[in-house]
C-alpha cells in the first residue's frame, strides 16, 4: 500500500465511529470505556465481543477474531478491502482519490456498483409510476383501500409496475436502457429476463414492488406482489451478486430500530403482511423472500433482540419451515415462538378484522417453538404405540440436525420426557419403540452394550461425533486405553459403539489387536458391510493415517468437554435441591464449582 493509500486509510479510520459502525449489525451495550455484544462471528451465550472506541478496534474474547472497522465490514458483510473502504468514505463523506486496485477487484466492484445503479434506478421507476401515472390508478386506489397511505408508500419506497397490456413487458428494461444501463446489468439485477429467441423482456409486471434494502440502505432487489388474486402471490428478484435470499430478510433495514427497542421481531410470511402490520402500527417485523428462515437470518436477528415469533398459519408449509428452523435458533441461543393464525387467515386479514390487540393477543399466547412442533406432531399422528414412533423418528431427525452438542442433548432432553422415553433413543437415532418383549437371560460376559438380537443399527445415524469415535478405535485399536481413561469409559454411548469398544476389549485380552480381527468377533446386527468398507478405505474422511494421535487428542478434547457439560447437568440439579431446601451455604458453594468448571470448559 503507498504512502497515499496509507493515509486515506487512515482518514476513513479516523472518520468511521466503530461503535456506529459495529452497533448496526451487533447488539452493543456500554461497560465501561468499551461496548460488548454478542460476537457475530462465533455462537456465544454470554458476551465475549469487545468494541473499543479509543483504539478503534474489536476483539472477541471468545474466538479470537479482531480488527479494525475495516476487517469488521469486510468479514461481516463480504466485502473486499477497496469495497468496505469505499462504503465508508461515502458514510462519512471522504473523498477518495482513485486508487490502484486489481484489475479483477476493479470489475467485481464495477459490476457491483451497477447492480446498485439499476436497481436504484428502477426503484425511483417503479415509484413514480405509482404516485403519478395513470398506470398507477389502480395500484394507488388497491393500497388506498388496505390503508396504505402516503406515509407508508414513501416509507417503504412501494411502486407499481404496469400489465403487459399497459406496456409491461418492457416497461422497466428500456427505460432503464434510456439512462444508459448496460442490458447485461439490467438482466443481472433480474430485472430483464432473455428470451430464448433473443430480445429481454421485463420479469415484473403488474405488481406492487417492495425495494430490498441492505443493512446501508441500498436497493439490492426486489419483491413484488401481485394486484388482487393471482399466481404467485409473491415473486422476489433471483440472487444476485449483491443479493443473497438467505442472508436478508426484508423488513429488517427499516425495523431495526423497533425491533431493538421491543427486543423481539416477529417473522410473517409475505411482504405485504408485513406492510399492513406496520400500518397497524406493529413495526418489529421482518419477512424472509421466499425461503425457509436460515441460520444467518436467525443470526442478523440475533444482533437486534432476544426473542423471535413466527406468525404462520396452520398450513404444513408453515409448520414444516418452523420445524426446519429449530435448530438455528437453539444455535444462535435466540428464543422462539410460534403463534398460529386462525383458520383462513393471514396476518393481513386477520389485523383487519381484530387489529394490532388481536395480533397481540395472538402473539402473547405463542407457543415456544420445540412445544409447537412436539403438540402438532402429536396431533397428525396420536399417541398410538406406531403413532409415537412415527414422532420418534422425525423427533430424532431433528435433535441430530443441531449442530451443537449441547443443545443436541438439550433437544434430546426436553422432548424424551414429553414422550415419556430415553433420551438416549432419540440421541441414538434409533427410536423404535417394540412391544415389550419378555427379557432374555443375560449372557455371561456380556454386558450392557451389547446389541439386541433383534433389528439392525444403522451406524450412519449415530452422532457425528460418536461415528468419528467408532471409525477411529477401529482404525487405531491402539489409542482405546488412552479413550477410556480420557472419558470414554463415562460417555453414554449409543449402542453400535458400545458392541465396538466391548468386542475390542475382548480381543485385547488376546494381545495386540489388528483393525482386521474385529470383522471376525463383531455380532451379526451390526452393519458388517460398514466395518469392510472402512477398513478398506483406511478412513479417509475423518481419521488421517498419518494423524492418528492428533485425532486422539481431539478426542480427548471432547470427551473432557462432554465430561464438564454433564458435570454441570449434575450440579445444576444439586443447585435446584439446594434451592427448594433452602441450604443458602450449599447453594453458594455449588455455584461457586459450577462456575470453575464454566471456566475450565
Ligand atoms: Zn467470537
Amino acid at each position: 500500500m503507498s504512502f497515499a493509500q496509507e493515509e486515506i486509510k487512515n482518514r476513513v479510520r479516523e472518520a468511521a465511529d466503530i461503535v456506529q459502525v459495529i452497533g448496526e449489525s451487533v447488539q452493543l451495550k456500554k461497560a465501561g470505556t468499551r461496548f460488548t455484544g454478542l460476537c457475530p462471528f462465533h455462537t456465544e451465550k454470554t458476551p465475549s465481543f469487545s468494541v473499543n472506541p479509543q483504539g478503534q478496534f474489536f476483539h472477541c474474547f471468545g474466538c479470537g477474531e479482531s480488527g479494525d472497522v475495516f476487517s469488521f465490514m469486510m468479514k461481516y458483510h463480504h466485502l473486499t478491502f477497496p469495497e468496505a473502504l469505499k462504503d465508508l468514505a461515502q458514510r462519512y463523506q471522504i473523498d477518495l482519490p482513485e486508487r490502484k486496485m486489481s484489475k479483477t477487484d476493479r470489475k467485481r466492484m464495477h459490476e457491483r456498483e451497477q447492480l446498485y445503479l439499476v436497481n436504484h434506478e428502477a426503484a425511483k421507476l417503479y415509484q413514480s409510476c405509482l404516485q403519478s401515472e395513470a398506470h398507477g390508478k389502480e395500484a394507488r386506489a388497491y393500497l388506498t383501500r388496505r390503508g396504505v397511505n402516503q406515509e407508508f408508500i414513501k416509507k417503504y419506497g412501494l411502486g407499481y409496475v404496469p400489465s403487459p397490456e399497459s406496456g409491461g413487458w418492457k416497461y422497466i428494461t428500456s427505460r432503464l436502457q434510456g439512462k444508459k444501463l448496460s442490458i447485461t446489468s439490467i438482466e443481472q439485477a433480474g430485472l430483464a429476463v432473455k428470451k430464448e429467441r433473443g430480445g429481454y423482456y421485463d420479469r415484473f409486471r403488474d405488481r406492487v414492488l417492495f425495494p430490498i434494502f441492505d443493512m446501508s440502505g441500498r436497493e439490492i432487489a426486489f419483491g413484488g406482489r401481485i394486484l388482487g388474486e393471482g399466481k404467485p402471490k409473491y415473486m422476489n428478484s433471483p440472487e444476485s451478486m449483491i443479493f443473497e435470499k438467505n442472508r436478508i430478510l426484508f423488513g429488517l433495514y427499516q425495523h431495526r430500530e423497533a425491533i431493538r427497542k421491543s427486543r423481539q421481531a416477529i417473522v410473517v410470511e409475505g411482504n405485504f403482511d408485513l406492510l399492513l402490520l406496520a400500518v397497524h402500527g406493529i413495526d418489529n417485523v421482518v419477512a424472509p423472500l421466499g425461503t425457509a428462515l436460515s441460520r444467518s437470518h436467525v443470526k442478523s436477528l440475533r444482533g437486534y433482540c432476544d426473542e423471535v415469533v413466527l406468525l404462520f398459519d396452520g398450513d404444513s408449509a408453515g409448520f414444516k419451515a418452523a420445524r426446519r428452523s429449530i435448530p438455528f435458533f437453539l444455535s444462535e441461543q435466540v428464543e422462539a415462538r410460534v403463534a398460529l393464525l386462525p383458520d383462513g387467515h393471514d396476518p393481513d386479514t386477520l389485523v383487519r378484522e381484530k387489529g394490532a390487540l388481536g395480533i397481540r393477543e395472538l402473539i402473547k399466547d405463542a407457543l415456544p417453538l420445540p412445544e409447537f412442533v412436539f403438540s402438532a406432531l402429536v396431533r397428525e399422528h396420536g399417541l398410538t404405540l406406531s403413532g409415537k414412533n412415527k414422532i420418534m423418528q422425525e423427533l430424532s431427525s431433528l435433535v441430530r440436525e443441531a449442530t451443537d452438542p449441547n443443545q443436541r442433548e438439550l433437544m434430546a432432553a426436553h422432548f424424551s420426557e414429553q414422550l415419556g422415553v430415553a433420551p438416549a433413543r432419540l440421541l441414538s437415532g434409533t427410536p423404535e419403540l417394540v412391544e415389550p418383549k419378555p427379557v432374555p437371560e443375560p449372557v455371561p460376559g456380556i454386558d450392557r452394550g451389547r446389541v439386541p438380537s433383534e433389528g439392525i443399527f444403522f451406524i450412519a445415524k449415530l452422532p457425528r461425533k460418536q461415528r468419528q469415535l467408532l471409525d477411529f478405535i477401529v482404525l487405531y485399536p491402539e489409542y482405546l486405553e488412552d479413550l477410556l481413561l480420557g472419558g470414554l469409559a463415562d460417555l453414554d454411548c449409543a449402542p453400535p459403539l458400545l458392541t465396538v469398544i466391548d468386542c475390542l476389549k475382548e480381543l485385547k485380552t488376546d494381545g495386540v489387536v489388528m483393525p482386521e480381527q474385529l470383522l471376525s468377533v463383531l455380532p451379526e446386527n451390526l452393519e458388517r458391510q460398514y466395518f469392510a468398507d472402512l477398513l478398506m478405505r483406511g478412513g479417509e474422511d475423518d481419521t488421517d493415517t498419518t494423524q492418528g494421535r492428533g485425532v486422539c487428542d481431539e478426542l480427548l478434547v471432547w470427551l473432557k468437554s462432554v465430561a464438564l457439560q454433564r458435570k454441570s447437568a449434575d450440579l445444576q440439579e444439586q443447585l435446584i435441591a439446594a434451592g427448594q431446601a433452602g441450604d443458602l451455604p450449599l447453594q453458594l458453594e455449588l455455584i461457586k464449582k459450577k462456575q470453575a468448571i464454566v471456566k475450565k470448559n
